[in-house]
């Protein structure tokens, strides 16, 4: 066998966003680059002799290489695989560039199947043509096996800069040849491209269907429709599609992209307008009510966006009343565990403490009641290696990145405060980096902007009725399934669940509980102010420890009392004062000014706003009624008042007034409770109580709606009772049970 000639090797790292779950390589790559989840490929090409490879109409070389997927592992090997360079494609002026590796993780064989089309169809479409590698990932040792996941990989100008350095000739020694090798190879390569782009007229023609191409997914037909992407919806979502059902989730909110949070404002994603959410779909709905305002969350992820992170398990004193047979404490504490597991919660680090937290344990103490504090799981991550004493001035740089357990990456907490305003670094373990993120992952479909109207039974199953909100307008649209999770939080179930009742007609045979049931979880907020002390309530996570006085200890009433943080909002309204002002770099300048007077002067920063929740009355009502009496669209409706509940809100008051006193503060209780008894509540709990009989309740203990089966609903709506503590945990807990259900039976 005569010595092959000479020849050329090269390497080639592409890389974009890539998804687990998905079949079509764009939705892939959409999917994967808003949860930052990446493919590299990093391919080592040697074509042996230029010659028999420019004379070959395949143009095959051989490719060996590595993928980094951290969902799969950093850096595996792939021994073998295919490459070729502009290898005919069955279709009129269309030519293939293929890049194809097979590598195992543990024993499980993955094959890595990418092409490049190279084909003029558009103007100046050469770059992206021939950078871009449509790429499906396929289980078993080549492209036969089913596709489990998909993306784009690119090559940047950079990568191609790296790529043309490490260009080397083989086989040869001779310096000549290895000069006329690499022209060779150029000029094969731009002849190639010459006759793709510029001796061919643009063309039309159908591009041919790769045998690896996933079907379009045309179909409406889901095995289950999830409503509400918050703690119940991003569960089941979850464990239904890793248990390979085809979920869909229709979320009336937006998806959220990190970098533009909303922050000053002008910025438009404030508020959900339940008038015209199609005009105004910001991320928190706030509902004034006669005698309670109640406030939510409205995006992917629902609470999650906006909540302040503390993930803790309810008192089993809490299950005591009202729940179903078989539902207390102890059936949801593996669960209460999973979810802990799967969401990161870990408390501050003892290294990183803000002022608050301090000044919550010399309040225990100074009244006698040490032993009732402690600092509770966050679901934040943060970096235990980095110490911060409260008072360093904030910077972003401080937050390092990471890829936490799901193959998500997100960065560290750099103590901003600004919690419940979103996470700009994703320190917060918010719903779609972890549960909505790996429901993604197995294939699961998330429409944000999509506001379910109404639901309807359809050939065995349901059909949900939507609105699309897009570009102000409202499109109507339907999804059918085999079963139906509505998971629209306390209000937004109850409102759906009353309209296909009694606005629609379509769900007659709703339990008349409907509605009923309802609490706040004795949220109360009282300010204190100090003048020898700085709680500076704009640093640190927004909550951090508790004082527990659930057992009843305080005249029979159980609540707790946490620390409180308010965000900071100045820095962006500055900023945009700055954006909008003719003189703007004078203004940058004393902008900058000021930034610095606000790191050293946090504002409001003798101020302690003391929180509390705890076990009220669940005794409000929810009802459709015309908005004019008789005339006017039916609007939800709330009849509640305080008065089975004030004895709880006055101890609350009570001791947060003792515990400012202890410290050298003064309580200042607001005016909203002593003058109007008119609460805000950011724990809406109840409307569709569960319960062991639909003259109790509206669902079963599985979630299960009377009258209507494979109907569910799993969110805070199902609590028969308040909790007295942050409620996110019991509720994601109760959903992964009920899931369990699902799953069983499905
Ligand atoms: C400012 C703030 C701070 C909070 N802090 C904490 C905390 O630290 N710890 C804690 O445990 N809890 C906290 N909470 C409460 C917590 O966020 C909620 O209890 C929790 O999110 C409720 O979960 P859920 O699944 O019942 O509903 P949600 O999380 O509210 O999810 C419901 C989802 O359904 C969507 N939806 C509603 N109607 C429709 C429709 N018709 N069509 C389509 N989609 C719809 C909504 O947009 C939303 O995304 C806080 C809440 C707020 C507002
Ligand atoms: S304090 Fe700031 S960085 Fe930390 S979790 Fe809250 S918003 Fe994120």
């Amino acid at each position: 066998m005569s010595n092959p000639g000479p020849g050329i090797t090269f390497q080639e790292t592409m890389q974009g966003g890539f998804m687990l779950g998905m079949t079509d390589p764009e939705a892939g790559a959409e999917a994967g680059k808003r949860i930052s989840s990446e493919l590299a490929m990093h391919a080592s090409i040697t074509i042996d002799d230029l010659e028999q490879f420019i004379a070959d109409p395949e143009h095959g070389g051989h490719i060996v290489g590595a993928i980094d997927f951290p969902p799969l592992g950093i850096a595996i090997p792939a021994q073998r695989g295919v490459f070729k360079l502009f290898s005919p494609a069955g279709a009129p002026h269309t030519k293939y560039m293929v890049y194809e590796l097979a590598f195992e993780v543990g024993n499980r064989p993955y094959y890595l199947a990418g092409r490049k089309v190279v084909r003029h169809d558009a103007p100046f479409d050469l770059w992206s043509d021939t950078t871009t590698l449509y790429t499906t990932l396929h289980e078993g040792s080549d492209k036969d096996g089913p596709i489990v996941g998909a993306g784009v990989l690119g090559l940047n100008p950079v990568a191609l800069m790296k790529l043309l350095t490490t260009v080397r000739v083989i086989n040869t020694s001779n310096p000549l040849d290895k000069t006329k090798t690499v022209t060779r190879f150029g000029q094969f390569f731009s002849g190639q491209l010459v006759d793709s782009y510029l001796r061919t007229p643009a063309t039309t023609t159908p591009l041919p269907t790769a045998p690896n191409a996933p079907a379009p997914n045309t179909s409406e037909h889901w095995d289950v429709i999830i409503i509400g992407s918050g703690f119940g919806g991003a569960v089941t979502a979850c464990r239904l599609a890793q248990a390979g059902q085809r979920v869909l989730v229709l979320e009336r909110g937006r998806r959220w992209d990190y970098n533009r949070l909303p922050r000053s404002a002008s910025d438009d994603g404030w508020w959900w307008d339940q008038q015209q959410p199609e005009k105004s779909n910001g991320w928190l709905d706030l509902r004034l009510f006669n005698k309670v305002g109640v406030a939510q969350g409205a995006a992917v992820g629902g609470g999650s966006q906006i909540y302040a992170n503390i993930s803790v398990e309810a008192p089993p004193e809490a299950f005591a009343s009202g729940w179903p047979e078989g539902i207390d404490y102890n059936t949801l504490k593996p669960y209460y565990d999973r979810v802990g597991e799967f969401m990161d919660i870990t408390p501050v680090p003892a290294n990183q403490l803000p002022e608050r937290t301090r000044l919550m344990r010399d309040a225990a103490t100074a009244i006698g009641e040490e032993e009732r504090f402690r600092q509770v799981g966050l679901a934040v991550s943060f970096d235990p290696g980095r110490a911060w004493d409260g008072r360093q001035p904030l910077e972003k740089s401080q937050s390092s990145t990471f890829i936490n357990r799901h193959g998500v990456q997100q960065g560290t907490c750099y103590h901003c405060g600004m919690c419940d305003i979103g996470c700009d670094v994703k320190a917060k373990n918010t719903l779609d980096l972890n549960y909505l993120a790996v429901a993604e992952q197995h294939g699961c479909e998330i429409r944000p902007l999509h506001l379910v109207s109404h639901i309807e039974p359809h050939n065995g199953g349901y059909a949900v009725h939507f609105d699309r909100l897009e570009g102000g307008r409202r499109v109507a649209g339907a999804a059918y399934a085999e079963r139906v999770v509505v998971s629209a939080g306390s209000l937004g179930s109850t409102e759906l669940l009353l309209r296909c009742r009694d606005q629609y007609g379509t769900l007659p045979k709703l339990s008349s509980q409907l509605g009923s049931g309802w609490c706040t979880n004795g949220d109360f907020l009282t300010p204190a102010f100090y003048t020898d002390r700085e709680p500076l309530p704009s640093r640190g996570p927004t909550i951090t420890s508790v004082i527990d006085f659930l057992d009843g200890s305080r005249g029979g009433q159980r609540f707790w009392v946490q620390d409180g943080g308010i965000p900071d909002l100045l820095d962006g309204w500055l900023q945009h004062y700055v954006k909008r002002s003719p003189h703007h770099a004078l203004d940058q300048m004393t902008q900058k000014w000021v930034r610095q007077q606000l790191q050293e002067q946090a504002p409001l920063k003798n101020m302690m706003p003391w929180f509390a929740q705890g076990m009220d009355k669940p005794d409000g009502k929810f009802r459709l009624r015309k908005r004019w009496w008789l005339f006017g669209p039916r609007e939800l409706q709330l009849d509640w008042d305080v008065s089975n509940s004030t004895a709880l809100i006055n101890a609350i008051v009570r001791t947060h007034g003792e515990l400012s006193a202890a410290t050298g503060g003064v309580a200042m209780v607001p005016p909203s409770w002593t003058m109007a008894k008119y609460l805000i509540t950011p724990h809406p709990l109840g409307g569709c109580a569960m319960a062991d009989s639909p003259q109790h309740g509206v669902v079963n203990r599985k979630g299960e709606v009377y009258g209507h089966p494979r109907l569910y609903v799993i969110d805070g709506a199902i609590f028969p009772t308040a909790m007295g503590v942050n409620p996110s945990r019991t509720i994601a807990s109760l959903a992964e049970f009920c899931s369990e259900q699902i799953i069983r039976e499905a």
